[in-house]
């Protein structure tokens, strides 16, 4: 036994919050009023949590390089999810992809940040995601991995991930029946 815990890792845009989409393209909320936390979080959040996950959100916010945003925002709208839902910590990368850093997703910098800090069973973790990147950097770190498919307009994951599911309680489902 060992006294490591076990992780729920979360993306944000798309699986906490409601993702805006145009064009088939996911875009993500720059203010808190754009928030808009997805209705079944709440509840399936909370399921995960007395399962005893640790629920880590890891989120890249590249339109903060890109001039877009500011750190001050992203940062708002995080104090926002964290007082309306049980979140244990936000991991945050603000590159793109030029800057060539280890956190972007699909690499598993965050996740390996996550795991350093809060002493993670990375195995025994899971990563829920809307977008391939979620899904490569999960597999990447030695997760399993939940996709909530929208079909956005885009290429798929290189790893399938374990399961492929419409909504974020039924995401938690499965990871809940995996721990049966
Ligand atoms: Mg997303
Ligand atoms: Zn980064």
């Amino acid at each position: 036994m060992t006294g490591k815990r076990k992780a729920v890792f979360l993306d944000r845009d798309g699986v906490l919050n409601l993702p805006l989409v145009r064009d088939g393209k996911p875009y993500p909320p720059a203010t808190v009023t754009e928030t808009q936390i997805a209705g079944d979080a709440p509840s399936s959040l909370l399921r995960l949590k007395q399962h005893g996950f640790l629920l880590l959100v890891v989120t890249n916010q590249p339109d903060v390089r890109r001039g877009a945003t500011s750190p001050e925002q992203v940062e708002e709208i995080h104090e926002f999810l964290s007082s309306q839902l049980p979140l244990d910590g936000f991991f945050v990368c603000y590159h793109d992809d030029p800057d060539n850093c280890p956190c972007r997703k699909p690499k598993p910098g965050l996740l390996l940040q996550a795991a350093a800090l809060h002493d993670i069973d990375l195995p025994g973790s899971y990563l829920i995601g809307d977008r391939w990147r979620d899904i490569d950097a999960g597999s990447a770190a030695g997760c399993r991995t939940v996709l909530i498919d929208y079909h956005y307009h885009e290429r798929g994951a290189a790893t399938p991930p374990g399961a492929i599911v419409s909504s974020l309680s039924e995401a938690a489902d499965w990871i809940l029946k995996q721990e049966k």
